[in-house]
C-alpha cells in the first residue's frame, strides 16, 4: 500500500465513524479509532501516525515486540493488545502495552496486575466475551462475565475499562446488531453492579460491521482491512 493509499483509507474509515455516529444520534467523537495493524509493517504505523492516528492494536506478541522497539521514538503512541494470550507472555504485555482487550480468565488477569510496573498507571483491561456462543472460540461466556469482573476489579494494577466481543459474521444490520446489543446490555449490567468500576468501553465493531456496533454503542472501534488494507500472510 503507498502512503497516498494509506492516507486515503484512514480518511475514509474516519468519515465512516463519523457518518455512523450522526446516525446513531451520538455526539462526535463519542467512540474512537483503534487501527489494528497486525501482519503491517512498523513504517505504515508511522505513517498511520504522521496522519493523526494514535491508537494502534495489535495480535501477535512478538510482532508487536519488534515494532514498538522500531517505534519507540512516537512517545504518544498507544498500545492496546487485543489477540489471545497465553498465561507464561502476560508479562510483556503488562510491561509494553497501555491495554489489554482479550482477557478471558482470571489466572490472566491476576498475572497481569502482578507484573504491571509500578511507574505505570493500571493496566486498562476488557473481559472479551463469546457473545455469539461458538465452541471453541475465545472469550468467557455470557452467563461468566459478572464473577469475573466482580473479581477483576478489585484486582490493583488493572483498570476494568468494559468489555470485548469478536461476533459470529452474521449479514445485514439486524442480525449483526443482536449479539452487539446483547453486549451493550452486559456492559450496562455491570456498570450498575460495580459502580465504582471504570466502566466506560465497549470494544466492538471491525471492518464488516462497523455501522451495527456504532448503534449498538461501541466506544472503541477496532478497523483493521478498512484502514491498512487486506492482511499480509507471512
Ligand atoms: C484483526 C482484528 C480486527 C480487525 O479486523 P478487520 O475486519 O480487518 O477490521 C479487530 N479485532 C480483532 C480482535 C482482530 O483480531
Amino acid at each position: 500500500m503507498t502512503d497516498n493509499a494509506l492516507s486515503a483509507s484512514l480518511t475514509h474509515a474516519r468519515e465512516r465513524l463519523t457518518h455512523a455516529l450522526i446516525d446513531a444520534q451520538r455526539p462526535e467523537n463519542d467512540a474512537s479509532l483503534l487501527a489494528v495493524s497486525k501482519t503491517k509493517p512498523a513504517a505504515m504505523i508511522r505513517q498511520a501516525w504522521s496522519l493523526g492516528q494514535r491508537e494502534f492494536g495489535e495480535n501477535y506478541l512478538q510482532e508487536a515486540l519488534d515494532k514498538q522497539a522500531e517505534l519507540v521514538d512516537l512517545d504518544d503512541i498507544v498500545w492496546h493488545f487485543i489477540g489471545p494470550l497465553q498465561s507464561n507472555k502476560t508479562r510483556a504485555v503488562a510491561e509494553h502495552f497501555a491495554w489489554m482487550h482479550s482477557v478471558d480468565r482470571l489466572k490472566i488477569a491476576k498475572r497481569l496486575s502482578e507484573q504491571r510496573p509500578e511507574h505505570l498507571p493500571p493496566l486498562n483491561v476488557c473481559i472479551q466475551v463469546n457473545i455469539s456462543r461458538e465452541e471453541s472460540k475465545s472469550g468467557v461466556m455470557p452467563d461468566d462475565v459478572a464473577p469475573l469482573a466482580e473479581a477483576i476489579a478489585s484486582l490493583p494494577n488493572l483498570a476494568l475499562r468494559g468489555l470485548m466481543a469478536i461476533p459470529a459474521p452474521a449479514e445485514g444490520l439486524d442480525a449483526q446488531r443482536a449479539p452487539l446489543a446483547q453486549l451493550r446490555e452486559l456492559l450496562q449490567a455491570l456498570q450498575t453492579s460495580l459502580p465504582d468500576a471504570p466502566l466506560d468501553t465497549l470494544s466492538m465493531g471491525m471492518t464488516d460491521d462497523l455501522e451495527a456496533a456504532v448503534l449498538e454503542g461501541a466506544t472503541l472501534v477496532r478497523l483493521g482491512t478498512a484502514i491498512f488494507g487486506a492482511r499480509n500472510t507471512t
